[in-house]
């Protein structure tokens, strides 16, 4: 028998995460009377751990995918993915340009070196550029004194057929937690973004689920938004869960009690003795370890389901295996069913905060060696065919 270690990556959750996301989004911008974001679900990291392959299938009804890593464009175009795909960091070196014009990958410009790249290139068709202004964020950029310039370079290679679709974009620093900062960010892009014409996009999920923000874009131009971990029913703030958000986790990652230990006052629990027991305890050992992907620096307290009911974790997280508080469920025994983080355990955001990180980092960071199970969804996958508007209930 295997070791009895499981994730579980429900499709359908990632179907309904997308349809939430995207009816919102209709909802609100019937509301305001303008044209609803259309949406890249961003897949990067290997759909954030849960497999390209699940992306594609749970996101069908997507406008288009973003990404960052070429042969993962390339492998969802060989999956049949025909809708526009996007490399969120553009490419990194001039020979990946012809690989991005066989696909037909629309591409982020960021700096000097890629225009540059771009202006010494010939392709078979033309490539749709986003060029990437830095607001703020100091990470990839255009600054904003210099925007201007390589929005014209960007015009002249349209001229010449090298560039097809042209838009701007930017990426928030704060949109989870400081508005002052995200308002400043974006007054900066819309100061650009004006004499730019062409698409924008500007939000990850946290902006995606501020409407206030997407809508103060001009309603004239096409926006695309570009939700991530929110897709896969994690939530973007500190203070709202996913379950507010009426998101459904996606990854559930459940294991076994192996063994139970008995311990007396004074007894302590793994390495480094972290945990000594105040009162009788009865000690689970759950078959899951850091080297699974649960975070080492989660501690005791540390949130986790054992038998369908909420306990806690105990002492240091080893490489294999970690322990768990069965004292108020004196029913589990070697053999119980944990949940780890996911459907039927704590959320996967609960589990990282009790590590000092994120919900992201977990997910992007479940082990190779841990057996996925993937569960298909319950309807059949439409949005394929009938596409976003169909999704959202709109003709
Ligand atoms: C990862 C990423 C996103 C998605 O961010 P989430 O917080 O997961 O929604 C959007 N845009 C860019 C440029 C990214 O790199």
């Amino acid at each position: 028998m295997p070791r009895p270690i499981m994730a579980t990556i429900s499709v359908g959750a990632m179907q309904h995460n997308l349809q939430r996301v995207a009816s919102s989004l209709h909802e609100q911008a019937r509301g305001l009377g303008r044209e609803a974001p259309r949406v890249w679900a961003v897949i990067k990291a290997n759909a954030y751990g849960h497999g390209l392959a699940q992306g594609i299938a749970g996101f069908a009804a997507a406008d288009g995918l973003a990404m960052l890593d070429l042969a993962e464009a390339v492998a969802c175009r060989e999956a049949g993915w025909q809708r526009p795909i996007m490399l969120l960091e553009g490419w990194f070196e001039p020979q990946d340009i012809s690989v991005v014009d066989t696909y037909g990958l629309t591409v982020s410009v960021h700096g000097e070196d890629q225009l540059r790249m771009l202006e010494h290139a010939r392709v078979a068709r033309p490539i749709h550029v986003n060029l990437k202004i830095n607001t703020g964020m100091n990470r990839l950029g255009f600054a904003p004194h210099a925007a201007q310039a390589a929005w014209q370079r960007l015009v002249a290679l349209q001229r010449r057929g090298v560039v097809g679709e042209l838009g701007s974009m930017m990426h928030f620093s704060r949109a989870d937690d400081d508005p002052a900062v995200t308002r400043d960010q974006l007054a900066v892009f819309k100061s650009l973004a004006g004499s730019m014409p062409g698409f924008v996009s500007v939000c990850n999920s946290a902006a995606t689920l501020t409407p206030a923000l997407w809508a103060q874009l001009p309603p004239e131009r096409t926006q695309w938004v570009r939700p991530g971990i929110c897709l896969y029913g994690a939530s973007p703030f500190a203070d709202r869960s996913a379950a507010d958000l009426g998101l459904r986790p996606v990854m559930t990652l459940s294991a076994r009690i192996i063994a139970v230990q008995q311990c007396l006052p004074g007894a302590s629990v793994g390495y480094g003795h972290l945990y000594t027991a105040e009162h009788p305890t009865r000690v689970g050992i759950v078959a899951c370890g850091y080297a699974d992907g649960y975070p080492r620096h989660a501690g005791t307290g540390t949130p986790v389901t054992v038998a369908g009911r909420a306990t806690r974790l105990l002492g240091r997280v080893s490489m294999d295996m970690l322990a768990v508080d069965l004292t108020p469920i004196p029913e589990a025994t070697v053999g119980s069913p944990v949940v780890l983080w996911g459907e039927g355990g704590p959320s996967v955001d609960a589990v990282a905060q009790a590590a000092g990180t994120v919900g992201y980092e977990l997910l992007c960071a479940l082990a190779q060696r841990v057996p996925r199970r993937i569960e298909p969804p319950a309807s059949p996958l439409t949005g394929a065919v009938t596409g976003m508007n169909a999704l959202a209930g709109e003709s």
